[in-house]
């Protein structure tokens, strides 16, 4: 299918299930870890390691480094299948998935030095870059408000500040960090005076880097991560000095179709584990699905996740094209966070009191997909954003 924007050349879009060979081996690896193995993973507060290795070493997670730096060169649609099929099959791709897309600012804006010395190790999993330091506790979504510092000196910066909700960071070799190198009023525009860093974790742990486990609903591993005098050298900044926050914003886009193809895949799950259900349970005999008070919520969510997944496909293949893919990306995240919380809430009340057991993973998987009309950005944000510079309404922060 051909679609276009308007003025613009026709971009391609494929429908149905493209990638069919990714999505049959994805599947193959994710049958090795069953919802057993998840729950197990909530009952030790512990992290997916094994299924983690069995992504990069079938080079899933290099999905989108180029071959010339030994990953696999897939467009961004492609990503979103394996993301996406993971998350159908009823594991959880939030303990790796930044692996895939954190390098994206490193592969846009990184010297050839740093390319060359990180992107093939990446691709190989020798070293983990699934760290990405943005938020903090005090600024929250104002990220160009946020109070990190790196101050320059003769050898290197001196980092001090804090972060919150850093996901994987006890799991990583390497961490981005995003940290202001010129104080707020002393830049023209706030976005202004933001750098990008990245950070060897090995090194600097006990030298200025603390970092700290976060319990939250769900098992993300994530953590609090303090810099206290962290010393860190020139060369960990990723392009020119002042212009990070442009960096990060880049790579936005990309990051929104892959979690959007998570929550659609997880839709999917739910839909399919609610379809079961309400075939198999018979209750004043005859079974549940018979009752439309049953059968239209969860006609209704798949009709939701169908047209998230489209919007979804058009976002990667106006990226895949070179063209401004912001609009789509944002409402393809955005209806597929809202698309799969309506799967998960409606499986939930399919499956009766036995949603509340753990042995069907419904619970988890429930708990799991709230996350995302939160993170990586919040609804509001994305209304926000359709609002402003889409509609041309006025802005409103
Ligand atoms: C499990 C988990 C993992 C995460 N992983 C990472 C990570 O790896 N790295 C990282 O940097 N961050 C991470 N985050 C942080 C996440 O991106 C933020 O929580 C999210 O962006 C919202 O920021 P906040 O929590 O500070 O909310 P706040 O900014 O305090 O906002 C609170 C609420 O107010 C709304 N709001 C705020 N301002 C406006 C406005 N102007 N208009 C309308 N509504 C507004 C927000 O939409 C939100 O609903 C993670 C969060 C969680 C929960």
């Amino acid at each position: 299918m051909n679609v276009s924007t308007a003025g613009s050349a026709p971009v391609s879009l494929e429908l149905g299930e493209d990638y069919p060979d990714i999505r049959d081996a994805v599947r193959k690896i994710c049958e090795g870890y069953p919802g057993a193995y998840w729950r197990k993973l909530e009952d030790d507060n512990a992290y997916p390691t094994e299924f983690v290795r069995a992504l990069t070493e079938s080079g899933f997670l290099g999905a989108l480094i180029p071959e010339e730096y030994g990953g696999a060169g897939l467009p961004l649609r492609a990503a979103a299948v394996i993301l996406e099929t993971i998350h159908a099959a009823g594991c959880s791709a939030g303990a790796c998935h930044a692996q895939m897309y954190i390098m994206g600012t490193l592969l846009r804006h990184g010297s050839e030095a740093q390319k060359a010395h990180y992107l093939p190790k990446i691709a190989s999993g020798e070293l983990r870059l699934q760290a990405f330091g943005v938020t903090e506790p005090t600024t929250g979504t104002d990220t160009t408000q946020l109070k990190t510092r790196a101050v320059k000196d003769a050898d290197g910066y001196i980092v001090n500040g804090q972060k919150v909700w850093t996901s994987r960071a006890l799991h990583s070799d390497l961490m981005l960090l995003l940290a202001r190198t010129t104080s707020a009023d002393q830049v023209k525009r706030k976005a202004d005076g933001i750098s990008v860093f990245l950070i060897d974790i090995r090194e600097c742990l006990g030298k200025g880097l603390e970092i700290r486990p976060l319990e939250a609903m769900i098992n993300h591993n994530t953590t609090e991560v303090f810099f206290s005098d962290l010393r860190i050298p020139a060369s960990s900044l990723i392009g020119e000095e002042g212009r990070g926050f442009r960096y990060i914003l880049d790579g936005m886009n990309a990051e929104r179709v892959l979690i959007a193809a998570e929550a659609i895949g997880d839709a999917r799950f739910f839909t399919r584990r609610a379809v079961e259900y309400a075939n198999e349970r018979v209750v004043f005999g005859r079974p549940i699905g018979m009752n439309q008070g049953i059968q239209f919520p969860i006609a209704r969510a798949y009709a939701e996740t169908e047209a998230a997944d489209l919007m979804n496909r058009k976002a990667a293949a106006l990226f895949a094209a070179g063209m401004d893919c912001g609009e789509a990306a944002n409402t393809a995240k955005m209806l597929a966070s809202e698309a799969v919380w309506h799967a998960a809430d409606t499986c939930f009340q399919t499956f009766g009191g036995f949603a509340f057991a753990r042995e069907y993973d419904v619970e988890r998987k429930w708990r799991d997909c709230r996350l995302f009309q939160t993170a990586p950005i919040s609804t509001n944000l994305i209304l926000s954003y359709l609002a402003e510079h889409v509609l041309g309404l006025p802005r409103s922060y």
